[in-house]
């Protein structure tokens, strides 16, 4: 993946942070998720006050992008930290869950970012966090 891309995925997901909705853990989340289109869709983590209604921000790029009729992705990139922070000094890594929902869209593999600024990240593959992952071909 170009340098550029990687750069350009992780300052969406900064941005994308910033429209947080996390009044009660107060810890915002930001992505942008690309597809093979090209498009780059953000998301940002969504609480609500029955907890378990809560969408992170990598679902809600999915959610963006499949419901937009782009079902193929390639990378994605995470940011997140509390919100007040003046910085991110931590990674955050896609919850269980969203490792999940992001394999049911890769056709090869997806990339992901986690990052705590343009040059302080690190890139993995989803095969690498999520391993034998549950798929359509897990049902024939
Ligand atoms: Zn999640």
């Amino acid at each position: 993946m170009k340098e550029a891309v990687v750069s350009e995925l992780i300052l969406n997901a900064f941005e994308a942070r910033t429209k947080s909705y996390c009044p009660y853990s107060g810890f915002a989340v930001g992505a942008a998720l690309l597809t093979e289109s090209g498009k780059i869709y953000r998301g940002c983590n969504v609480e609500n006050s029955s907890y378990g209604a809560t969408i992170c921000a990598e679902r809600c790029a999915a959610l963006k992008a499949v419901s937009e009729g782009d079902t193929v992705f390639k990378a994605i990139a995470i940011v997140g930290a509390p919100k007040k922070a003046k910085e991110v000094k931590d990674y955050a890594y896609p919850c269980g869950m969203c490792r999940q929902f992001l394999s049911e869209f890769a056709s090869d593999d997806i990339t992901v970012i986690v990052a705590k600024s343009i040059d302080d990240r690190k890139i993995y593959k989803l095969s690498k966090l999520l391993p034998e992952a549950f798929s359509s071909d897990s049902m024939k």
